[in-house]
């Protein structure tokens, strides 16, 4: 019998015990779920920041570390985690992430806001330009990023895509390294960031990067908030490089009152409600993950600890 320890917070275990223990028989895994237990007893250990667990130097027996969140930025760096850590690429949390940055973006594309809050009652008829018409770059082309891009592509829009290591993904102009940067970010007057939070992202949209944008274009962030330069983007709104930017995610959160992205009119804020992790279709990549560590089968979405995502 495995001991699975739940260290992803109190207050989820009532939401996640039922779709875990079901997830787990789904599995064929005989296992006992505890929130808590002796650090020796526990074969692994379902992982989200902010709980009890800090030290996992007493795991000796866990196998794997398994994230309930995408981003790993707040454990990866833990010198006393030596286990294999995994992510999670939990296929409602990419729908949830899809619906946003689709919605978002065609706010912006359709320029929606002049007509919804349109107190002068003004009859403003300039038809919008169509999505085959509107550039879009996307930086980060991983599992949230490709899945984005397609669908914005499958709506019609001319989407590039930006990743570290070369990348193909059928529908998508696909560039990598420092000068594939600088080409989608000339093309993109709305540049979406699905990039992770590691030292190499950090400030990515700076000053000079968002200067190579066209003029007035949106940038939305449901990536991470280190990877913008906030100030940064706060002059090239008030200078008209950008036209609004749409955050979703932050350094500090919840975002401080005081921040001035809240009184910007050119900033809308989101509380980082992008993409949720759901528990039912969650709780089965667990179990599948802990089925394939049984079996002797290599790990799903495996942290390089080394390159931080
Ligand atoms: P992923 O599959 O690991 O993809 C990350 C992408 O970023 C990859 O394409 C990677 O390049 C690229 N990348 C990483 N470092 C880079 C660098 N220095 N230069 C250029 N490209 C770089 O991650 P994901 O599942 O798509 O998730 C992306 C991020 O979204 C997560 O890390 C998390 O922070 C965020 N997120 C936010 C929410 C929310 O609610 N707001 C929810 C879930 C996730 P390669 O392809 O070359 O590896």
């Amino acid at each position: 019998m495995l001991t699975v320890l739940f260290a992803a917070g109190a207050a989820r275990w009532p939401t996640y015990e039922p779709h875990l223990r079901a997830a787990m028989a789904e599995a064929g895994l005989a296992a006992r779920l505890v929130t808590d237990c002796a650090p020796e007893q526990a074969d692994y250990i379902v992982f989200a920041p902010g709980g009890d667990l800090v030290d996992f130097t007493p795991y000796t027996r866990c196998k794997a570390v398994l994230s309930l969140w995408a981003g790993v930025e707040k454990i990866v760096g833990n010198q006393t985690l030596t286990q294999p850590l995994c992510r999670m690429v939990d296929p409602a949390l990419t729908a949830g992430m899809v619906e946003w940055v689709a919605g978002h973006v065609l706010r912006h594309h359709l320029g929606m806001d002049r007509h919804i809050v349109n107190p002068g009652h003004r009859w403003d008829a300039l038809p919008p330009p169509l999505a085959a018409e509107r550039p879009v770059t996307i930086l980060g082309m991983g599992e949230l990023g490709r899945a984005c891009g397609q669908a914005l592509a499958a709506l019609g829009f001319p989407v590039t895509g930006w990743s570290r290591s070369p990348r193909q993904v059928p529908g998508l102009r696909c560039l990598s390294g420092d000068d594939g940067l600088a080409q989608a970010l000339a093309c993109g007057q709305i540049v979406v960031t699905l990039l992770p939070a590691t030292p190499e992202t950090a400030n990515l949209l700076d000053a000079a990067r968002l200067a190579l944008l066209p003029r007035g274009a949106v940038v939305l962030n449901p990536g991470r908030g280190t990877v913008i330069d906030d100030a940064a983007l706060l002059a090239a709104l008030d200078s008209g490089q950008l036209g609004h930017a749409t955050l979703d995610v932050f350094r500090v959160e919840p975002l401080p009152q005081d921040h001035p992205f809240w009184a910007h009119p050119g900033v809308t804020v989101t509380p980082h409600i992008a993409a949720e992790t759901r528990a039912p279709s969650a709780s089965r990549v667990v179990a599948e993950n802990i089925r394939r560590s049984e079996a002797g089968e290599p790990l799903l979405y495996l942290v390089d600890r080394a390159r931080g995502y």
